[in-house]
């Protein structure tokens, strides 16, 4: 394939980047829209980054996403750190303008529009977040930035939950957050008590696909809405328990599509194309 050298370029840098569905997308955004960018993904091992970001900028590169195991470690590495990124402490996407790196965490805003449109209104309820994470950092922030009244962190290392609730109290006042072992007396105590629940862990992702951070789906009550990151496969183990639990869900397919529309705006100045990005994910089928 031939690529024009007015090609403008994005990298997907981490590693692993073969499973990604990202070149996938924003090459279907880029071509929805006509424009003549391209997106390949690199994989860049750890003590790489350094160089790998200098070389991208060195050569021309308009941007890039960021990937495990880089989102933390390229906050050190910006010029400039976007609102979103000051309150997670990761970074997702790079925007490179005139020799200047900016980083954006698009996950915050990815989640909160993930929510909007499957029609979740959060301010003033109780949630459930399972994993201390990057994930679990950006929901929790846009949680708190949506005014959600109390938001339990659930981490198999409480340290880590309790660490992450302390920097949210920080910059949320007006929502509690609160941390606890991810074990069942807690979990199931903290089901009682919440309005959505929100895995970011990576638990019922493939190759581990029939597991669930619930072992049991019947302590879910229907009146809560579940929301799964893990976008592969699309139907994790948690959503079907949830279903089966009479439960609203929502795939973490949505969110991937979300946080790209969202980066492709930073970099291109062009409002994405929901519907070419949402198909080539599968999350709508091709013709629609
Ligand atoms: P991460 O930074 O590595 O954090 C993972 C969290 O899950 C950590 O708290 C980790 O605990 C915990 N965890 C890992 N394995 C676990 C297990 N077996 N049981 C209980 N807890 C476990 O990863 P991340 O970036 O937050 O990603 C988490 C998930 O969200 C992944 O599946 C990722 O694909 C998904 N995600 C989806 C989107 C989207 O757009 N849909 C965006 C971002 C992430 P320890 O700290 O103790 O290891």
């Amino acid at each position: 394939m031939e690529i024009p050298p007015d090609t403008r370029l994005v990298a997907l840098v981490g590693d692993p980047v073969a499973h990604s569905l990202s070149p996938r997308m924003h090459a279907a955004a880029f071509q929805a829209r006509g424009l003549p960018w391209a997106y390949i993904a690199l994989r860049v091992a750890p003590g790489a980054l350094r160089d790998a970001v200098a070389g991208l900028v060195a050569l021309g590169f308009e941007g890039a996403n960021v990937t495990i195991p880089h989102k933390v470690a390229v906050c050190d590495l910006a010029d400039d750190l976007d609102l979103s990124v000051r309150r997670c402490g990761a970074a997702n996407t790079l925007v490179f303008r005139e020799g200047r790196v900016v980083a954006h965490n698009t996950d915050v805003e990815g989640f909160a529009r993930a929510l909007a449109e499957a029609g979740v209104e959060v301010r003033g309820t109780a949630a459930t977040v399972l994993g201390a994470g990057g994930a679990a950092r950006a929901g929790c922030a846009a949680l708190g930035e949506q005014g959600v009244r109390r938001v339990a962190v659930l981490a198999r290392d409480p340290r880590k939950a309790e660490a992450l609730c302390a920097r949210m109290r920080g910059l949320f006042p007006g929502t509690a957050f609160e941390g606890y072992p991810l074990e069942e007396t807690w979990l199931r105590t903290a089901l009682r008590n919440c309005d959505l629940l929100v895995n970011a862990t990576p638990v019922g992702m493939h190759p581990s696909s029939d597991q669930s951070p619930l072992s049991e789906g019947d302590w879910l009550r229907p009146e809560v809405v579940v929301f799964d990151m893990v976008y592969n496969p699309p139907h994790t183990r948690l959503l079907q328990q949830a279903r089966e639990a009479g439960c609203r869900t929502v795939g973490g397919l949505s969110m991937l599509v979300h946080q790209g529309a969202v980066s492709f705006e930073l970099w291109t100045g062009v409002q994405a194309p929901l519907d070419a990005m949402k198909r080539a994910v599968g999350l709508l089928p091709a013709g629609v």
